[in-house]
């Protein structure tokens, strides 16, 4: 997250969104969002929307027999396309174009309405003209039709409303005027309702977006804290407090399992005189260059490669006897020399490292994986004795009984 779109956000706020309108992006979005949100409530709308019209018009053979045939194909010639309007709604245009989909279908009500006021007996032809004001409450309340589209429908059925009454019928005058004080009454009162809805609901959004993205952020430092805490600085590998929680781990689940789990430790060779010769920065270097050698081995889950302290690092191998451990500590050793990293002042000519390994399946007899390591670091001092640059083996893992 940009921290400009953070600004931009917050500006929005500050605004107080009386235009309701954001920058053309954030608009876009707001109105997908709208849209997936209230899309039911407009097509739930234009469904009692239809079904009203037919409805009403199971009084007609009663009470209107002589106009029936007129009024039922003004029903059926606005029905039809509202369930075609609804239909459409459904797909991805229903997604992108709500509003216009529920202005257009709005206006149809009404044009039909009108329709049925102007062809409909006395006294039922005003119950029609009233209903406009029910389909305004359709409209604005249930369909949640946003305030400038809702502008825009209550203009136009004002004026479906006057042209149908004026242009088709011989209405009286003051029965106009008091249906365009109750139309325009009630499409004020509508009109404020949805503005200020609109408003909190913009709002509303604005606020939504702006904690979705403090909460990334703090997701974020709090993924890099871990790792901070997690990883060694110098090396890019696991550093001794992951190792510690990584092998009383494996331990655990070692124990549980029956199965053996095998340690090998590495100290480089000859370190010291490594920096008395070529200083504290190529050392470093070096440490990076043994420490990415070593994590190819820790190659299973569970498996962990880490850096010790000083110039020691650490290979916990999870189901691993010591003859596999060993076998992968050889590995680990040939691929240091490999890397032929010159050291005049080590009789191999370039950089190598001594390992000891120890194994053992953990059983209740062991007090935790801390044995297992002084037993690899035992070993580890048998191979410096004994000339340096090779693996030893944990003596215990001789004994069967105990270790693996
Ligand atoms: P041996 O073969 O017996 O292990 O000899 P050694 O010289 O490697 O062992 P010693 O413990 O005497 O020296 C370890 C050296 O490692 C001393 C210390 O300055 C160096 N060292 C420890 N940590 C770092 C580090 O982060 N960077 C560098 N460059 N050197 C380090
Ligand atoms: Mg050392
Ligand atoms: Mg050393």
């Amino acid at each position: 997250m940009e921290p400009t779109e953070i600004d931009s956000l917050r500006q929005q706020l500050d605004n107080k969104g009386w235009r309701l309108q954001f920058p053309p992006a954030l608009e876009e979005e707001f109105q997908r969002d709208y849209a997936q949100r209230y899309r039911t409530h407009m097509q739930l709308a234009i469904l009692l929307g239809a079904v009203a019209l037919l409805a009403c018009g199971v009084i007609d053979p009663f009470w209107m027999p002589s106009v029936m045939a007129q009024l039922w194909t003004i029903r059926l010639l606005v029905v039809i396309p509202l369930l075609g309007i609804l239909l459409l709604s459904r797909g991805s245009v229903g997604e992108r174009h709500m509003q216009p989909l529920a202005a257009l279908a709005s206006c149809l009500a009404v044009t039909g309405l009108v329709g049925l006021s102007v062809t409909a007996l006395e006294p039922f032809k005003h119950y029609y003209s009233g209903a406009i004001t029910l389909v305004m409450l359709i409209v604005f309340v249930l369909s949640r039709m946003q305030f400038h589209w809702g502008v825009g429908c209550a203009l136009v059925m004002m004026a479906i409303l006057n042209i149908g009454l004026f242009g088709f019928s011989t209405t009286d005058l003051k029965i106009m005027a008091i249906n365009n004080f109750i139309l325009v009454a009630s499409a004020v009162f509508a009109l404020v309702g949805t503005f200020l809805i609109e408003r909190s609901l913009r709002q509303n959004y604005l606020q939504s977006r702006l904690l979705a993205f403090q909460n990334t952020g703090l997701e974020e430092s709090n993924l890099r804290l871990q790792y901070l805490t997690a990883i060694d600085g110098l090396t890019q590998i696991a550093n001794r407090r992951s190792l510690d929680v990584t092998l009383s781990t494996e331990w655990q689940r070692a124990l549980r399992k029956r199965e053996p789990l095998g340690v090998v430790m590495i100290d480089v060779d000859h370190f010291k005189l490594f920096n008395d010769t070529y200083g504290h920065q190529a050392g470093d270097e070096c440490l990076r260059g043994v420490a990415g050698a070593l994590k190819d081995f820790a190659r299973r889950p569970g498996d962990i490669a880490a850096r010790y302290g000083g110039e020691e690092f650490v290979l916990v191998l999870t189901n691993a006897n010591a003859q596999q451990a060993q076998l992968v500590a050889e590995r680990v050793r040939d691929s240091i020399v490999e890397l032929a990293i010159p050291h005049q002042r080590s009789s191999h000519g370039s950089v190598t490292a001594s390992f000891g390994v120890a194994s053992v399946i953990p059983g209740a007899e062991h007090s935790g994986p801390e044995a297992l390591l002084l037993a690899a670091d035992q070993a580890l001092y048998r191979a410096k004795e004994s000339g340096r640059n090779r693996v030893m083996v944990s003596e215990e893992a001789a004994d069967p009984s105990a270790v693996a």
